[in-house]
């Protein structure tokens, strides 16, 4: 199994479609949905989606044909190494522990694979070394 991030771009054509609810249904996908701001007027929304490689990219041909602009996102958050300072906030704050501190060194790391877009740490990071790369 395979968890990848989308970011989803609705517009007032296609923002009213049941596309999450046919994903899952239709595609066997398993959603979680991370961040949202849609109206009717459009909108985007941020989702993790679970199943076999080759069920994500069906699905991601699915929303396609549909209208959605779809853009995966590798990486929802970056932390500039030169700015931290590894002063620990970030290990703290994170939910899912996507922060670790390297024994020895004391460096603090990024693991991108946990990561769920919550993004608490970017407030929290003392010297702004942790910045969004896709904003909802
Ligand atoms: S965005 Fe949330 S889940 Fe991701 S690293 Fe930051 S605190 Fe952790
Ligand atoms: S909060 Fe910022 S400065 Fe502190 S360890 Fe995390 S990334 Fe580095």
């Amino acid at each position: 199994m395979t968890i990848k991030k989308f970011l989803l771009t609705f517009t007032p054509d296609n923002v009213s479609e049941p596309v999450t609810y046919r994903l899952v249904k239709e595609y066997d996908i398993m959603i979680n949905i991370l961040r949202a701001e849609v109206d009717e007027k459009g909108g985007r929304l941020m989702i993790a989606m679970e199943g076999s490689g080759l069920q994500i990219d069906r699905a991601v041909k699915f929303l396609e044909s549909s209208g959605v602009n779809v853009q995966e996102l590798k990486e929802f958050v970056k932390k500039d190494d030169d700015r931290c300072t590894n002063c620990g906030m970030c290990v703290s704050i994170c939910p899912v522990s996507a922060f670790m501190v390297e024994k020895g060194t004391r460096k603090v790391t990024f693991l991108n694979e946990k990561c769920i877009a919550c993004g608490m740490c970017v407030d929290a990071c003392p010297p702004g070394a942790i910045k969004l790369r896709a904003q909802v």
